[in-house]
């Protein structure tokens, strides 16, 4: 009885295996598809100053709508980044992602508007590759983009990966500051990490992971003192904070009374196409910032 109870269970434990190796294994294809039939687009996130509530920037997304002949629908990269970085696909969907970026970024200045930075998400795989710093500042020259437009965001996990395991890795970074891109530490407070990578590792932002502000069904500040702590310690780091996850009104306030300068969140705005973000942006800011200021004559 004992050895069949174990049997099935064995047999439950590899057919799980097995549909998930399918479904890696799946969404892999699927992946290298959407690369080469850009079946990928860049949602963009607006980021906002909590003092005088200006959309300051905007955080850029990755959304792949899988189209099955005919049938679309929307994968989530928590989904699908995993997979790419098991594959390596993370490469150059990363780069894609990049070029993307810098094509917005390229657009918008055309048409005046050389304020809004965009930052994007990159993965340790990314990083590790050596040569990331390298193929921004190729990326960044090619398209004529100023560096300062673009901003790279690391998850605290990667730091402390690489921080633990990779020298290269901090000369990569050293890399991508010497392009004067700026750097975020993304999740910030998840990591489960000492905080001495924080004093290696030259960033401009913190991000305080979204579990510290909002929790489902709760109408304040989910953390208020981590919250508090975190903002004190940037503070004397010399870097500026941005809080993810934002959702009501009272986690907003809960914020500007602690002095965390920026934010993203529902309450303003979801992810959404570029041309949307950019629009939503201009209208909120409001169009009187946007006028020539009259030559005298
Ligand atoms: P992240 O970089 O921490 O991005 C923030 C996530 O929180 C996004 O989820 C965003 O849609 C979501 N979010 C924003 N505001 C709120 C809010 O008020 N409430 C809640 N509950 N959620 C909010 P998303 O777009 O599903 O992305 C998930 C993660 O996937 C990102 O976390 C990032 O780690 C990764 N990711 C997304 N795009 C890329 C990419 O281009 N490259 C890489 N390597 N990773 C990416
Ligand atoms: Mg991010
Ligand atoms: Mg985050
Ligand atoms: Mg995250």
């Amino acid at each position: 009885e004992a050895k069949r109870h174990g049997i099935n269970r064995l047999q439950c434990f590899t057919a799980r295996l097995q549909t998930q190796l399918e479904k890696s294994i799946r969404l892999e294809k699927g992946l290298r598809r959407a690369l080469e039939h850009n079946e990928c687009e860049l949602y963009l996130q607006p980021k906002w100053n909590l003092c005088d509530q200006k959309i300051i920037g905007f955080e850029a997304l990755l959304r792949w709508l899988e189209d099955e002949g005919g049938v679309k629908r929307f994968i989530s990269p928590t989904e699908f980044i995993p997979v790419a970085e098991k594959t390596g696909l993370i490469i150059p969907l990363g780069e894609w992602v990049i070029y993307q970026a810098c094509k917005l970024l390229k657009a918008w200045e055309a048409q005046g508007i050389s304020h809004y930075p965009i930052a994007i998400n990159v993965s340790p795989l990314q990083l590790k590759s050596g040569n990331f710093g390298a193929s921004l500042k190729a990326i960044l020259d090619e398209e004529g983009i100023p560096a300062h437009l673009l901003e790279i965001e690391l998850t605290e996990e990667t730091l402390v990966d690489i921080y633990s395991e990779d020298d290269n890795a901090l000369e990569e970074l050293e890399q991508i500051r010497s392009t004067g891109a700026r750097i975020s530490i993304d999740d910030f407070g998840t990591g489960y990490s000492s905080l001495k990578y924080l004093k290696h590792f030259p960033s401009d932002y913190l991000k305080i992971d979204k579990s510290f502000v909002s929790v489902e069904g709760m109408d304040s500040l989910a953390e208020p003192a981590i919250c508090r702590a975190i903002v004190t310690m940037a503070e004397s780091l010399g870097m500026q904070v941005i809080a993810e996850g934002i959702e009501t009104d009272k986690q907003l306030q809960a914020l500007t009374a602690i002095k965390c300068s920026m934010g993203q969140g529902y309450l303003i705005a979801k992810p959404m196409p570029a041309e949307q973000a950019l629009l939503f942006a201009q209208n909120h800011n409001g169009m009187e910032r946007e006028q020539p200021v009259p030559s005298p004559s």
